[in-house]
């Protein structure tokens, strides 16, 4: 018999035209196409036609791109930027790599890190591998579909002081539920009190709320109150949104670009913290590829092209924001008895239902609606020709 002889068929492809889409994690225009932001083309054509040689970029990247990506994140008018450590990495996976292994080697504390429940799912791998041992901390309540602030805070307060603690800067993923500026205060002042180490992923800043800087919200206000933060940023979503196709399983090209930084007393840490990046970076991959970094100092530093990306991110968040309008209006109308505002509530790209296992299995095998099991939905397949139907199939499946 031939070796793969016992290799089971899988399923057969759902062929319905009604099909939904919803477990896809990047972003999608009304007629549910991938779309290349505008500003992101022009940026590119700019590049191209600026006939760059392709020698290294140094260890840290392109020259100009780590102090724009600080900008961005900080804010222009930051007092920290003369000494924020800083480098450009592989998108957000390889700044949190970066930012694992320079904890794992110099953090002075326990080398143990606190992640949300539920978060990302390659976070407890990244830190892992790195050498970090990965604890866990209460973040979404189930029966509220929301945060579980009380549980998040004593969970804070709870742990060993000096401990480092993760935070999703803005639209957590997978649930969505961000904290309000308030919390976030509150949040901030704990981990202050208890001597603790935050440590910020950010990688959706303007994917969230649309506005770069009402998403840095959480990052800005823990810096001004005098943490010294590490910080990871990915362009992947808020200036790809569909060449970096990073968390689709199809992995489409992308260029992959990010930065890691870490906050540090005054100008002379900075310099020696830059040298072990450098000492850390080296050996892992020498030096980051440099097109996609070109591309965003091309768009970071003209002024032109800055604010039409603003408007572009703008757009898409948007649709986002529109489409959980629509989603949650249709089951109202159709008389849904269940309180659907977690769905308005909820940020990002992503709304968790609050659906089972089961439904989501129903809604698949019955209504041709795809998404993943436990119940999120990526918001970014939703339309304004299926919100409808998709509606109306949560509505049969759940009431
Ligand atoms: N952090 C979070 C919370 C994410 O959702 C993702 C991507 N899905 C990443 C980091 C990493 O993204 P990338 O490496 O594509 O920038």
């Amino acid at each position: 018999a031939s070796t793969w002889s016992a290799v089971p068929q899988g399923p057969p492809a759902d062929k319905s035209d009604k099909k939904i889409n919803l477990g896809v994690g990047a972003y999608r225009d009304d007629q549910g196409k991938p779309y290349v932001l505008p500003s992101v083309r022009e940026a590119e054509q700019k590049v191209i036609d600026d006939k760059l040689n392709k020698e290294y970029a140094g260890i840290t990247g392109v020259a100009e791109f780590p102090a724009l990506a600080a900008k961005l994140a900080y804010g222009a008018d930051s007092s920290v930027l003369d000494r924020v450590a800083i480098t450009q990495s592989i998108s957000g996976t390889g700044a949190l790599r970066i930012g694992a292994a320079f904890l794992q080697r110099f953090f002075p504390g326990d080398k143990k890190i606190y992640i949300p429940t539920p978060s990302w799912a390659n976070h407890k791998a990244v830190f892992s591998d790195s050498g970090l041992e990965v604890q866990q901390y209460r973040y979404y309540n189930k029966d509220t579909i929301g945060l579980d602030f009380e549980g998040m805070v004593g969970d804070i307060k709870a742990a060993p002081k000096g401990s480092i603690f993760l935070f999703h800067a803005c639209a957590h993923n997978p649930t969505g539920v961000d904290p309000t500026p308030e919390q976030w205060k509150q949040i901030s002042d704990v981990v202050k009190e208890q001597g603790h180490f935050a440590f910020f992923d950010m990688a959706y800043q303007g994917f969230a709320s649309g506005d770069t800087d009402k998403d840095a919200f959480a990052v800005r206000h823990f810096v001004e109150q005098g943490h010294q933060i590490a910080l990871c940023q990915s362009f992947a979503k808020n200036m790809w949104a569909n060449s970096i196709f990073s968390c689709v399983p199809q992995g489409l090209y992308g260029e992959r670009v990010g930065a890691f930084s870490l906050v540090c007393a005054d100008a002379a840490e900075k310099k020696r913290v830059d040298s072990q990046l450098k000492i850390l970076i080296r050996p892992l991959y020498s030096n980051p590829p440099i097109h996609g970094a070109r591309i965003a100092t091309e768009i970071l530093s003209s002024p032109k092209l800055y604010k039409q990306w603003l408007g572009e991110v703008k757009g898409m968040a948007d649709r986002i924001i529109t489409m959980r309008a629509l989603l949650k209006e249709n089951l109202e109308k159709l008389g849904s008895k269940h309180d659907w505002s977690h769905i308005t509530s909820q940020i990002g790209m992503f709304a968790y239902t609050g659906m089972t296992a089961e439904e989501m299995d129903k809604l698949a095998k019955e209504f041709s609606v795809y998404a993943t099991k436990d119940g999120r939905i990526s918001v970014a397949g939703i339309t304004s020709d299926n919100v409808g139907r998709l509606a109306e199939a949560i509505y049969n499946v759940k009431g």
